[in-house]
């Protein structure tokens, strides 16, 4: 089956999940590295207001003050981690299946571009995207968004022993008890 976005939806540039876990907070969208400083410049540009905080780093000893950033993430705009500061929610200007524009399509992150694939071989869908739970699987139609996972992918190749994830402390109103902040060691 063809991928293709459902009619009006922009759900995955507005929900945010919590990820791995509760404490860790919702997450914001991946951005690499070498993507930061393009994405904060468009934002300069546009004048938008947006907030890029580490999310993935690695380390040869368990010290936080060696962490190496292997990838950024974008935060949502709203308190509880939500609606990306790029979507533009208040104009009248639609994408071509119906959903709000994104103010910085063609240089958006590669994170957004592999979007809703989450796995290549096998090729897997994340079950979160409005096509998945409207019209199941999807395997054609999907090049770009392999493209970007695989180069993503390769970024996030490391043979540093410690990988450690950022807890954003951001999330529903409800849960800021179990929400934390700072570096997590994974393992
Ligand atoms: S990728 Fe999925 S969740 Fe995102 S706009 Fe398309 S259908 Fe909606
Ligand atoms: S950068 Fe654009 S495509 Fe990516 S989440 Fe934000 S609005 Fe959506």
């Amino acid at each position: 089956m063809k991928f293709e976005c459902v009619e009006d939806c922009s759900q995955c540039c507005i929900e945010r999940e919590y990820f791995p876990s509760k404490k860790y907070g919702k997450i914001g969208v991946l951005v690499l590295p070498e993507e930061k400083q393009k994405i904060e410049d468009l934002a300069k540009h546009l004048e938008i207001k947006i907030k890029i905080i580490p999310r993935i780093g690695i380390s040869k000893l368990i010290d936080k003050k060696q962490i190496k950033i292997l990838a950024y993430q974008l935060m949502g705009i709203e308190d509880n981690g939500n609606t990306c500061p790029f979507l533009d929610i208040e104009s009248d200007l639609r994408s071509p299946h119906g959903g709000f524009q994104c103010k910085i399509y063609e240089d958006r992150p590669l994170a957004c571009r592999a979007y809703p694939l989450i796995e290549t071989e096998p090729m897997i869908l994340d079950e979160k995207c409005k096509f998945c739970k409207e019209c199941g699987h999807a395997d054609e139609n999907l090049h770009k968004e392999i493209e970007s996972l695989l180069l993503i992918k390769d970024k996030m190749n490391s043979d540093f022993p410690y990988i450690w994830r950022y807890a954003t402390n951001v999330g529903e109103k409800e849960d800021k008890d179990e929400l934390e902040e700072g570096w997590i060691l994974e393992k």
